[in-house]
């Protein structure tokens, strides 16, 4: 018997398992696989998945093994035709320590986020997978099979972080509304490519048709580079033929070799009707599934593991379960937007716009809130323009756990910062903060609480009603 059984060792399961691993809930991550997914796939993290990570204690790690965005070197008709930066390079500030995304092959990173889990005690459970499952009002009875053995296993909550196809949902009988294209395919792959230096990443298309080329980009951590195409035909099992010669005819002249991952990638894009039903929540792709373009799935079941991990330990450990209820109210929206967004970049794409391969600031999920959610309580604007349900900025404030206000939040509690106002009976996260704190504009007497995820949750001016708030969303902080 666990308090939560998670379906699916991906991005999103691991990350809703740290988050509740280091609560001290007790977690089984089990994962169909045999061996752990070795494509690079969703390479590109997000400004704000990089926040998570720094809570979660992985950013150091993404960062020194990862790499920043490169300049691309677009090549038409196989002449260098010029070198453009696609992605949004901005300066650290006090507020925004992570500006810019970061490159890390998707393996790399579930390897990072494996390892920090074992650290917390919880091992991936790989060749397990849960087959059925029923509920009742006290909990989730589920089937696991490993090596041919059907075990029985109860827990109190399941989380469906089991991928595009999902079992948890399709048992659950969720509709997963949407489209597959079949008119549309793209050709991926792992792959070295002798010729081309690793200081910058590659776009190779013919001259009459600049946007119908070959990205070849490398993968930090290792000699491969990640390459895609547009393909216009039928292929079951892509190999190094299919993708020389998608290279060739887009005028580039790499030497090709050593293909580790490939795969034909159809538009599949859908959402869940609902991402809960009883005790069982669904997170990730398992949720939404999204075209590549815009770098938003892996970061969007990131955030969905984080929303949903410490709202279910703050309830296993006596919080109101309205919280549980807020993780669709606020997630759902987020996909929708999400969804949106990267259908939107590949129409661009689709219909060779010039700036179908820049991205700009909407990508970087900085800017998504939840202030229309149940837990964003607004009492006057004492803080501004920030409401509550904004994400709340960072900022130099030197607390015992270091000189910044992440530092601070960094773990699995909320922190209560009191403007000019005294909040320490508000537990051992909580400062008095004298003096600005540049990004919050706070009042004389602001009072606010930042969730355990970085959002605003309370804002107002009574270190009371703080409590309150506090004893509601973290009964043990
Ligand atoms: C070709 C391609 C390119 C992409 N590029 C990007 C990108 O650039 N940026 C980005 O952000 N995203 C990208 N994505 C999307 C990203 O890879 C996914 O959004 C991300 O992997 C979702 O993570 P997840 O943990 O929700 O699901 P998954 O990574 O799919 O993990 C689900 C896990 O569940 C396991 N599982 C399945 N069924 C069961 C079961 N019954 N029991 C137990 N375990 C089970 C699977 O083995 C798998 O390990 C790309 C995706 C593809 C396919």
């Amino acid at each position: 018997m666990s308090q939560v059984l998670i379906a699916g060792a991906g991005p999103t399961g691991l990350t809703a398992a740290i988050s509740l691993a280091r609560t001290g809930c007790s977690v089984r991550i089990v994962d169909a696989a045999e061996r752990p997914f070795n494509g690079s796939r969703g390479d590109g993290l997000q400004p704000r998945t990089l926040e998570v990570f720094d809570d979660l204690g992985v950013a150091p790690r993404v960062l020194a093994e990862g790499g920043p965005p490169l300049p691309t070197r677009v090549y038409l008709g196989g002449v260098l035709t010029g070198e453009q930066e696609l992605f949004p390079m901005r300066e650290p500030t006090a507020a925004l320590p992570y500006p810019t995304g970061w490159f890390c092959p998707q393996f790399h990173t579930e390897l990072i986020l494996r390892e920090r889990l074992a650290e917390f005690g919880v091992r991936v459970e790989f060749g397990t997978a849960l087959t059925e499952f029923s509920q009742s009002p006290h909990g989730v009875s589920a089937v696991l099979v490993h090596s041919g053995q059907c075990e029985e296993f109860e827990a109190d909550y399941l989380i469906g972080a089991d991928g595009g196809r999902s079992v948890v949902r399709k048992q659950l009988g969720i509709g997963f509304a949407g489209t597959t294209r079949e008119d549309f395919r793209m050709l991926l792959g792992d792959v070295r490519a002798e010729g081309l230096d690793r200081s910058a990443a590659y776009w190779f298309a013919p001259s009459e048709d600049p946007m119908g080329g070959v990205a070849l980009t490398p993968l930090p951590g290792t000699e491969l580079f990640q390459f895609g195409a547009p393909l216009d035909r039928q292929v079951d099992e892509p190999g190094l033929e299919q993708l020389r010669e998608a290279l060739a005819a887009a005028g580039g002249t790499a030497e090709l070799s050593g293909l580790t991952w490939s795969t034909v990638w159809r538009p599949n894009i859908r959402m869940a009707e609902r991402f809960r039903d009883g005790r069982v929540f669904l997170a990730g792709d398992a949720a939404h599934v999204h075209p590549p373009t815009g770098g938003q799935g892996l970061n969007t079941g990131v955030q969905d593991g984080y929303n949903l991990g410490w709202k279910l330990a703050a309830v296993l450990s006596g919080a109101d379960p309205v919280l549980l209820d807020s993780y669709e109210a606020e997630r759902l929206p987020i996909a929708r937007q999400v969804l949106e967004l990267s259908t939107g970049i590949m129409a661009k794409y689709e219909n060779g716009e010039d700036d179908a391969l820049e991205r700009g600031e909407d990508v970087q999920q900085l800017g998504l809130d939840y202030r229309d959610s149940v837990l964003s309580v607004q009492h006057g604007v004492p803080l501004g323009e920030l409401r509550g349900g904004d994400r709340a900025p960072d900022g130099l404030l030197v607390t015992k756990h270091g000189e910044r206000l992440f530092d601070a939040l960094r773990g699995p509690h909320p922190l209560v910062l009191g403007f000019g106002v005294e909040v320490d009976t508000l537990g051992e996260h909580a400062y008095r903060v004298d003096g600005e704190l540049p990004h919050y504009a706070a009042q004389h007497g602001a009072v606010l609480v930042v969730r355990p995820d970085g959002y605003l949750g309370y804002v107002g001016t009574s270190a009371d009603e703080a409590g309150k708030y506090l004893r509601w969303i973290a009964p043990n902080s």
